[in-house]
């Protein structure tokens, strides 16, 4: 089995809940969408062995991998997830939400693009939810996501301070408009890394 790979790197979870843990980043080339506000780079650097990516990762004192994109249930399978489960790996996944997840994953990030309540039917339950919002961005009834442990509202950083600040003071205003959300920031953006 083989996975089309952008990049492998090792670093620290930048958002969510499960901010600041050490984490094994694995995205996987191509996306279904083109949203607007993305700014990453998923196009295919080489195509990998499960056996040459496990060879890769297990030079890390880490046993967490998220699986990340582009949109990662595009190549990720149970059998996959499985594979790397037996070998002691913990595994999360980002998904944009239009796919089933498979089974064996240890931590779910659901983060809808677009009209989100297509997540829900395909996956009733997460751990979390992650909207990407910038200002003017409606706030989603909760009822229409999935389930989950925690719901965040992260406003989209750019490369213009007056924009992502614009976005950063919506999202804290939206927060305290409807309090079930909570904040995310990037912090590897703020911190300056990958
Ligand atoms: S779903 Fe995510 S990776 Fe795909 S285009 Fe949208 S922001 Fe980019």
């Amino acid at each position: 089995m083989s996975l089309r790979v952008k990049e492998i790197f090792y670093s620290l979870q930048g958002e969510g809940g499960r901010q600041g843990e050490a984490s094994i980043f694995i995205r996987l080339a191509d996306c279904n969408l083109r949203c607007d506000f993305c700014d990453t780079d998923f196009t295919v650097k080489e195509t990998m062995l499960l056996e040459q990516i496990l060879e890769q990762i297990s030079q890390y004192p880490c046993l967490w991998i998220v699986w990340t994109g582009g949109e990662p249930m595009l190549q990720l399978t149970d059998e996959i997830v499985l594979f790397f489960k037996e070998k002691g790996f913990l595994q999360a996944i980002e998904s944009n939400g239009h796919y089933w997840l498979p089974e064996n994953l240890d931590y779910k990030v659901i983060s809808p693009k677009g009209k989100s309540d297509y997540a829900k039917k395909i996956n009733p339950q997460a751990d979390e939810i992650r909207l990407p919002i910038q200002k003017g961005d409606i706030i989603p009834n909760q009822k229409s996501l999935p389930e989950a442990r925690f719901y965040f509202l992260s406003p989209v950083f750019t490369d213009d301070k007056t924009t992502t600040k614009a976005n950063i003071d919506y999202c804290v205003e939206q927060i305290k408009q409807h309090p079930e959300w909570c904040l995310s920031l990037q912090i590897h953006k703020l911190i300056g890394i990958e």
